[in-house]
């Protein structure tokens, strides 16, 4: 008997956490997996915030993991290509330079598209973290020319306006960390009282979709490090030295970008977006309309936390559901239940955490200072990239 044809797309947080899952519950004589990337190796991004406190010799490598071992260990089969369109009707997958490649079941997870252009004027020469090259300059501009007013910004995200509740950020958490981490790093070096630090974001107010317990330990915290904070912001224009905000102008020397996020331009090749480059799905992270389909992580059409945490509890939603419909011993999963999760360093062994379901209609509000999440942090960063495996984590 041939086995099941499961394709996955995209491989970093959500489509290895699919592949994890598939390989524990499918041999690969019952079930082959096909991976499609653009690239083959995963960088860990939360460790890309220490751009603002560490060397830049190290700082990438050490959070870059090279895939082909863990994909051969896994015995699963890469393509590296550009995915351009999905043929649901036909079951295949198009890519810039293989031939369509067909699927049983297919996991999309190939996060958000980050929308440089989408403010006039910002360039990826304004700075950012979210990528390797990015964190690379950063850290060197971090040793070399610490002084200057310093802004940290979050571009809002294109999502579908029908998402409810719904949210004006994508992913604000490392932007705040990188801020912290930030005035920490300046404080060693006795230079903060010679820097400016503004945190700059569309939403109402910091970690929008936390509860107001958080949102408040969080405004408390930029208070006490001296922190501005600008909420709301509607960006009008970006240049070299000041950014243009609907109602102000602010001066600034260096920056540090999270880029405006939106849908997939692929995705709007296929029928399986909402119109806007996500792809829609249920609680099981299953297609509506395509039930062979799921999707995870970044790319879901929901106001879900975007978060590397909630791709992986949402892959292991998916792939327990689908080996469900497949294998009478395999137990019902939960659905997935959305919870902001937050481990935010702010220091030398110290960090933030936070987990709240309040804005998705629950009541849950945790929050501790201390330690133990910096630990627990460092602990699962470690295991993460020495093992090149997306550890499953119990939704
Ligand atoms: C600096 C930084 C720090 C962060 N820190 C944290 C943290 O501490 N905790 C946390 O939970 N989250 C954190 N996040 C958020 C987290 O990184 C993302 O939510 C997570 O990466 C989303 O995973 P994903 O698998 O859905 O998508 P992605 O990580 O975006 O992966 C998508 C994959 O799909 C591939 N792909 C996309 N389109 C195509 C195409 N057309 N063809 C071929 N391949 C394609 C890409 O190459 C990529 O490998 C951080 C993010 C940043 C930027």
């Amino acid at each position: 008997m041939q086995p099941v044809r499961a394709v996955v797309l995209g491989s970093r947080f959500g489509g290895m956490a699919v592949i994890t899952w598939l390989r524990r519950l499918f041999s690969p004589n019952l079930l082959s997996i096909t991976v499609i990337d653009q690239w083959q190796e995963m960088i860990f991004r939360p460790g890309l915030v220490h751009a603002m406190d560490q060397s830049p010799d190290r700082l990438v490598s050490s959070v870059t993991i090279a895939l082909p071992a863990f994909w051969k260990k896994l015995r699963l089969d890469f393509i590296h290509d550009t995915i351009v369109s999905v043929d649901p009707n036909r079951r295949w997958v198009y890519t810039a330079a293989h031939d369509p490649v067909a699927y049983d079941v297919l996991f999309i997870a190939t996060g958000s598209t980050p929308l440089w252009t989408a403010i006039a004027g910002l360039e990826f020469c304004h700075q950012g973290i979210c990528e390797g090259y990015l964190a690379n300059r950063t850290a060197w501009l971090n040793r070399t020319q610490p002084e200057g007013a310093c802004v940290f910004a979050v571009g809002p995200i294109a999502g579908n306006p029908s998402w409810s509740p719904n949210i004006q950020v994508g992913c604000e958490c490392p932007l705040l960390e990188s801020a912290l981490l930030w005035d920490q790093e300046l404080r060693r070096r006795q230079l903060r009282d010679r820097v400016e630090i503004t945190v700059i974001s569309p939403a109402a107010q910091l970690a929008e979709d936390g509860g107001p317990v958080i949102r408040q330990r969080i405004e408390e915290m930029m208070a006490q490090r001296g922190i501005t904070v600008v909420t709301g912001a509607q960006f009008v224009e970006v240049g070299d030295r000041h950014i243009q905000l609907q109602d102000r102008r602010i001066a600034y020397d260096r920056a540090v970008w999270i880029p405006p996020a939106g849908g997939s331009r692929w995705l709007r090749n296929s029928k399986l977006d909402d119109g806007y480059g996500w792809v829609p799905t249920d609680q099981f992270m299953q297609h509506p309309d395509w039930p062979e389909v799921y999707a995870v992580g970044d790319v879901v059409s929901h106001p879900w936390p975007k978060m590397g945490h909630s791709a992986m509890v949402q892959a292991r939603v998916a792939v327990h559901h689908w080996a469900a419909g497949r294998q009478a011993k395999q137990r019902a999963v939960a659905p997935y239940h959305p919870n902001l999760v937050w481990a935010l360093e702010t220091g030398p062994g110290q960090a933030f955490f936070a987990l709240s379901d309040v804005f998705y209609g629950g009541h849950r509000q945790i929050v501790y200072h201390g330690r133990s999440p910096f630990w627990a942090k460092q602990i699962f960063q470690r295991a993460y990239v020495a093992r090149a495996g997306a550890l499953p984590i119990m939704p």
